[in-house]
């Protein structure tokens, strides 16, 4: 289970931002997604290296039984996530606890992930074409192996998400194609 609740960006001050922003790049955490939060101990970990917050913006992770969204470092701070090309200055971090090199994440997780991108692409108005993974940059796995950033820019255009008619981001044709969905599962 997903929380569907809407996500609030401006626990991170969307609306203090000043420069452009206009990237978006995702990472994992390469730790285990336990049932417990994971989220403080990133922080402490990058705050122990003298950083002044995580370096990441906002993060996905699995508490107890649901998914949900996590708020960290401020927009108004440069991101500590991703140095190459200036992306610290020009993109928002959004790291998934978890690791994905050698197993998918799991379904809960990645439309978790579409809502928070989507969310920050409409705030930013960022195209599809610049929402990547940290690989993209960098010689790295992150997001993961198995994080298919070409399934994920895909399913950012076509895949509509029920719960987000709620919070009136996406229209009624995609809340009957996700119900079509979950009823095709079932069976
Ligand atoms: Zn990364």
């Amino acid at each position: 289970m997903y929380d569907a609740t809407s996500i609030d960006l401006e626990k991170i001050g969307v609306s203090k931002v000043t420069r452009p922003i206009t990237h978006i790049i995702l990472h994992h955490s390469a730790t285990v997604d336990g049932r417990t939060y994971s989220w403080p101990a990133i922080k402490k970990y990058h705050m122990d290296k003298g950083w002044k917050d995580i370096g990441y913006n906002l993060g996905i992770e699995l508490v107890e039984d649901t998914v949900k969204v996590l708020y960290g470092r401020p927009l108004t701070m440069n991101g500590a996530h991703c140095k190459e090309d200036g992306m610290n200055s020009k993109s928002v971090g959004v790291c998934v606890v978890g690791c994905y090199d050698e197993k998918a994440p799991p379904e809960d997780h990645w439309t978790q992930v579409l809502r928070v991108v989507r969310k920050v692409q409409e705030c930013f108005l960022i195209p599809i074409k610049n929402v990547h993974g940290h690989h993209e940059y960098a010689p790295k796995t992150c997001p993961g192996k198995m994080f298919d950033m070409y399934k994920f820019r895909r399913d950012l255009l076509v895949r509509p998400i029920a719960n987000d008619i709620l919070t009136g981001t996406l229209n009624i044709a995609g809340a009957v194609y996700d119900v079509e969905m979950k009823l095709r599962k079932i069976g």
